[in-house]
C-alpha cells in the first residue's frame, strides 16, 4: 500500500498548535485581516530574524509588490534581478511597469554571480549610463547567496537591496539570517514553502518608515481619519488573523523543519554517493541554508536525463520537478536585458529537485534514492 502513497515534493507539514491557535482566533472573533494572532506571529517573526519591524501580507510576491512601491520605484525604472529564480520574484517589477535586467548564476553557489553583477554596475558607472534602482535577490531553493559580496557592491552603487528569501527562511550567514542584509527582506508561507499559513508573506525591515509605509500601503492607503480618505491608492494585501494563527503554529517547529530538511539532503548525499557524476546544490562558506528542496544535477556524462528520471519517478508515484527555468530563457521576456554566463541554463537542463517534505521517512528518501540508482544503472548496462 505504502508503495502507491504519492510522495510529494514539498508538502505542508503542520506542528502541533495551529488549531489551537486557530481556535484562540475563532473565540476572539477576528475572522479578519487584523488581531492578535497576527501581532503575535509578527512579533516571532521578528525575534526569530532579530529585525525591528514585520509585516504579514497575503503572500511573497505581495511582500516583493509593496517593498518596489515603498520605494518608489516605477515607470520605467530598471530592477536587477537574479535570474535563476521563481516568477513571483520578478512579476511586482512588471507590475511597476519597470524593466528588469537579469544577473546569471555562478556554479559555487546556482545563486546570483557578484562578479557579473559588478561588470554591470562597473561598466555603467564608467559609460555613464543611467544606474538600475534595486536588486531584488533571491537565496534559491534556501541556500545563501554570496549576501557579503553582493551587499557590498549594492552599497558602493546605491542600489536598493531586496533579499527574496522565499524560500530561505531560517538560513544564516555568518549567523545572520537571511533576509536581513539587504534594505528589505521577504518571505513566503505559500504552501510549499519550509512553513506554510496555507498562502501567506512577510516584509522584514530595520528601516522604521519603510515599515510603516508597507503597512499602509498593504491595507489600502488609509490617511488617519474617522472616514476613509485617501492621497494615494495602495492594496488589500494584508494577512488574515486565521492564517497568522496557522504561522505562529509553524513558526514553534521552523528549527525541527530546517534540521529535517537538512537531514533529507544529507540522506540522499549519502545513498547516491555511488554515482559519479551528479552533483549537488553548494552551500558557501560560513553559511548555513535551510535545505528548501534537495536539488541535484546530472553530469553531460551519465546516460540519461534528468527528465527520464523524472518521468520514472513519476511511474512510481513520486513527485519530482526540473530546477527553475530562468527568466531570461522565458517567452515572456525574451527581449529583457540579461548578464549571462549560461550557468543556470546548465542547471535548468541538467538539474532536479528532489522530494524533501519534512514529513517523509529516511526509508521514503532511500526509496527515492534507489529509483534514480537504478534508473541510472540500467541505462550504463545496455
Ligand atoms: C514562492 C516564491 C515567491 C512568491 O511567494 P508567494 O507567497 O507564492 O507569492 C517569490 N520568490 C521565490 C523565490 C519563491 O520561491
Amino acid at each position: 500500500m505504502s508503495q502507491n502513497r504519492r510522495i510529494f515534493l514539498s508538502p505542508p507539514h503542520m506542528g502541533a498548535n495551529e488549531q489551537k491557535y486557530i481556535n484562540e482566533a475563532f473565540e476572539a472573533n477576528y475572522i479578519t485581516s487584523a488581531g492578535e494572532q497576527l501581532e503575535k506571529f509578527e512579533a516571532e517573526a521578528k525575534e526569530f530574524t532579530k529585525t525591528k519591524y514585520a509585516i504579514a501580507v497575503s503572500c511573497g510576491t505581495a511582500a516583493i509588490h509593496l517593498a518596489l512601491r515603498a520605494n518608489d520605484i516605477k515607470d520605467g525604472d530598471e530592477v536587477l534581478a537574479s535570474s535563476f529564480t521563481f516568477i513571483g520574484s520578478i512579476a511586482p517589477i512588471l507590475y511597476e511597469r519597470c524593466t528588469p535586467v537579469f544577473i546569471d548564476s555562478d556554479e559555487d553557489s546556482w545563486n546570483l554571480d557578484p562578479l557579473l553583477l559588478l561588470e554591470e554596475l562597473a561598466s555603467r558607472a564608467k559609460n555613464g549610463t543611467k544606474m538600475p534602482k534595486a536588486l531584488i535577490l533571491t537565496h534559491l531553493y534556501g541556500q545563501m547567496a554570496k549576501i557579503d559580496e553582493i551587499k557590498a557592491i549594492c552599497d558602493k552603487y546605491n542600489i536598493l537591496l531586496i533579499e527574496d528569501s522565499a524560500e530561505s527562511l531560517g538560513a544564516t550567514f555568518h549567523g545572520k539570517h537571511s533576509g536581513t542584509f539587504g534594505q528589505i527582506g521577504i518571505y513566503s508561507f505559500n504552501g510549499n514553502k519550509i512553513i506554510t499559513t496555507s498562502g501567506g508573506g512577510m516584509v522584514v525591515t530595520d528601516d522604521e518608515k519603510l515599515a510603516r509605509e508597507i503597512k499602509f500601503l498593504s491595507t489600502q492607503a488609509r490617511e488617519p481619519y474617522a472616514h476613509y480618505e485617501h492621497e494615494t491608492f495602495g492594496y488589500n494585501y494584508r494577512m488574515s488573523n486565521i492564517l497568522a494563527a496557522i504561522g505562529r503554529g509553524q513558526m514553534e517547529v521552523l528549527e525541527d523543519r530546517i534540521n529535517r530538511r537538512r537531514e533529507i539532503f544529507d540522506l540522499y548525499k549519502e545513498s547516491l554517493k555511488e554515482i559519479n557524476g551528479i552533483g549537488y546544490m553548494p552551500e558557501i562558506p560560513n553559511s548555513v541554508g535551510n535545505r528548501w528542496l534537495s536539488c541535484i544535477v546530472f553530469d553531460e556524462k551519465l546516460p540519461i536525463t534528468p527528465e527520464e528520471i523524472r518521468l520514472e519517478l513519476e511511474n512510481h508515484n513520486i513527485e519530482s520537478r526540473p530546477l527553475w527555468k530562468p527568466m531570461h530563457m522565458q517567452p515572456v521576456f525574451k527581449t529583457a536585458k540579461v548578464v549571462a554566463s549560461g550557468v543556470s541554463e546548465r542547471l535548468f537542463e541538467r538539474g532536479l529537485c528532489l522530494p524533501s517534505g519534512t514529513a517523509m521517512s529516511n526509508d521514503d528518501v532511500i526509496r527515492v534514492a534507489e529509483i534514480i540508482k537504478n534508473t541510472i544503472k540500467s541505462k550504463i548496462k545496455i
